[in-house]
C-alpha cells in the first residue's frame, strides 16, 4: 500500500520570496545521518540553492535535495586532515554570497554543536552579509534516540552534558569533577582515539568503574554499530570490535536501557530520500 501523502503547498514554495536580489547563506544542520531526520526547512533551502558547501559528516543522499544546476562544494574537514582552512572556508561563503547566491552551508547534526557554525557566521556578520541559522538533530540527540539510550530517565539521569573529547595536546581537556557527578549523562562528541584516557580519567576522578557506557558508530545509518559495557571494560571492547569514526560516547545508568529499548534495526534499513519526491 502507497502510503505517501502529498506535501501541502507552503513547502512547495521557494523558502524567501520573492528571492533576494543579494546573495545570503543559511547555515543548516544536516542531522546526523538518516537523510529523514533533516528539517522540512533544511529540504527547502537544499532545493533552492544555488550552491551548496558541505562537511565529511553529511550523508551523500542529504545531496539529492540539491538541483542539478547548483554547486556543490566540499570543505569537509577530519581532525587529522584539514581538506580547508576554516578561514578558506568563510571567505568562501563571503565570495559565494556576494556573487548573489543562494548559499547554504551545509554541517553535520546541527551547526551550533561543536560545529564552528559560530565562526562561520562571525565573520558573515562583519562582512554585512544576510544569514540564517537552521537547527539540526545533534549526535547525541539522534544517535542516542536510534540506539535505545535514553540521554534523560526520571529513574536514572536528571541532566546530561555535551562534551568535546578531541584531544589538545595528546589529552582531553575537560572539567572531570563536573562530569562524575551523579544521576547525570555524559555524552562525549570525538572521543573515540581519547576513549581509554577519558574512561580512566572518569575512574581516576570518582566515577565507579562498573558504570554503564556506550560507543556508537555511524548513528541513524545502515551501518550503525552499538559497543556496550562499563568504564572498566569499554576501551577493550571498543578496540575489540574495531569501531570507526564517526562515532559518540555515552556514559551513565541509561546506557543499560539500551538491551530493552534498542529499536532500530540497522540491516534492515533503508534510505529513503525518495520519500520527498526530490
Ligand atoms: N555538529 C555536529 C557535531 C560535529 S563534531 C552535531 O551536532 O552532531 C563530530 C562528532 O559528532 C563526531 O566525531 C562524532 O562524535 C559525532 N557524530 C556525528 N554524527 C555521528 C553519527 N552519525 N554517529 C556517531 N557519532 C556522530
Amino acid at each position: 500500500m502507497n502510503t505517501m501523502v502529498d506535501l501541502p503547498d507552503w513547502i512547495r514554495r521557494p523558502a524567501r520570496t520573492p528571492s533576494p536580489a543579494r546573495g545570503r547563506v543559511a547555515l543548516v544542520g544536516a542531522g546526523p545521518g538518516d537523510p529523514e531526520l533533516l528539517t522540512l526547512r533544511a529540504v527547502r533551502l537544499l532545493r533552492d540553492a544555488d550552491a551548496v558547501v558541505y562537511d565529511a559528516l553529511v550523508a551523500p543522499e542529504v545531496l539529492d535535495f540539491v538541483a542539478p544546476h547548483a554547486e556543490r562544494l566540499y570543505a569537509g574537514k577530519r581532525s587529522s586532515q584539514h581538506s580547508m582552512p576554516q578561514r578558506d572556508i568563510n571567505a568562501l561563503l563571503v565570495r559565494l554570497a556576494r556573487e548573489g547566491k543562494r548559499v547554504v552551508r551545509l554541517k553535520g547534526g546541527d551547526p551550533f554543536i561543536f560545529g564552528r557554525g559560530g565562526e562561520e557566521i562571525e565573520t558573515l556578520a562583519a562582512e554585512g552579509i544576510e544569514f540564517e541559522v537552521v537547527p539540526g538533530v545533534t549526535a547525541a540527540c539522534g544517535v542516542s534516540s536510534y540506539a535505545g539510550i535514553p540521554l534523560t530517565h526520571r529513574d536514572h539521569a536528571q541532566s546530561c552534558l555535551f562534551v568535546t573529547g578531541h584531544l589538545k595536546e595528546g589529552s582531553a581537556d575537560l572539567d572531570w569533577p563536573a562530569l562524575v557527578r551523579e544521576r547525570q549523562t555524559v555524552v562525549i562528541y570525538m572521543g573515540l582515539s581519547a576513549l581509554p584516557s577519558i574512561c580512566a580519567q572518569l575512574v581516576g576522578h570518582g566515577q565507579r568503574a562498573d558504570m554503564p557506557a556506550a560507543v556508537v558508530q555511524q548513528g541513524t545509518l545502515p551501518e550503525q554499530r552499538v559497543v556496550t559495557g562499563t568504564l572498566a571494560d569499554l576501551p577493550r571492547k571498543v578496540a575489540a570490535a574495531g569501531l570507526r569514526s564517526p562515532c559518540l560516547t555515552i556514559v551513565g545508568e541509561v546506557v543499560r536501557l539500551h538491551g530493552r529499548l534498542a529499536w532500530f534495526d540497522p540491516v534492515g534499513a533503508t534510505l529513503p530520500a525518495a520519500a520527498f519526491g526530490a
